[in-house]
């Protein structure tokens, strides 16, 4: 693949809302470890929301796909639904019914920086910013040096579940988690497994069927 279709963008955000039901529970064990326990189904909340909205108002290009998936993260509560919403509002920027490694990662650095500046969060902070930094820089580094869209979303994908793997070994500094404190260390953020799950679902053989 070395362009991202309308048809392949809607593929991409139906495998992340299967992923997000097929691991609603171990998502849900975590945010109860370090958050309220609402993450999981705020998670697939949204993303159930997010294919019915694409079934019902059929998008015509891959940032329509996100601009979708980015309203029904608005739409829903907790402090992931603003912040995912905003993500996937700046990726839905991003223009043209074909889009090329480069015109992604360009998008997906607006959006990850935008996420940092309404979140107030650094890598480190234990966020879900531990997985989009990474992954972004990856993706950049791999557009830059001539990599096909899909090794460029593979070595995100890598990044982003390192990232999220990151996380364990830090005391939160934002959001609820922080409160828990020394009890937040050892466990992945949720939020940043999130991440790394929607850069794994971009592609057919990281996600078994
Ligand atoms: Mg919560």
């Amino acid at each position: 693949m070395t362009m991202l279709s309308v048809g392949g963008t809607r593929a991409w955000i139906d495998r992340f809302a299967d992923a997000a039901e097929d691991q609603f529970d171990s998502l849900t064990d975590l945010d109860r470890l370090v958050g309220d326990g609402d993450f999981g189904m705020n998670l697939r909340t949204g993303l159930r929301s997010a294919v019915q909205r694409l079934r019902s108002d059929p998008p015509t290009s891959p940032g329509e796909v996100f601009a979708r998936t980015s309203d029904a993260f608005l739409d829903i509560g907790g402090t992931s639904g603003p912040l995912l919403g905003l993500w996937f509002g700046r990726i839905g920027a991003v223009s043209g019914v074909e889009v090329t490694a480069t015109d992604l990662a360009s998008a997906l650095g607006a959006a990850t920086a935008a996420v940092q500046r309404l979140g107030n969060a650094q890598v480190g902070h234990k966020t879900m910013v531990d997985a989009m930094v990474p992954a972004t820089s990856a993706l950049t580094e791999a557009a830059v040096s001539g990599a096909t869209l899909s090794a460029a979303l593979n070595s995100a994908a890598t990044a982003a579940r390192l990232g999220a793997e990151s996380t364990r070994a830090m005391l939160a500094r934002r959001g609820r988690a922080a409160y828990v404190g020394e009890h937040a260390r050892g466990v992945e953020d949720p939020g940043a497994s999130a991440i790394a799950m929607f850069f794994a679902a971009s592609s057919y053989k990281s996600v078994p069927a």
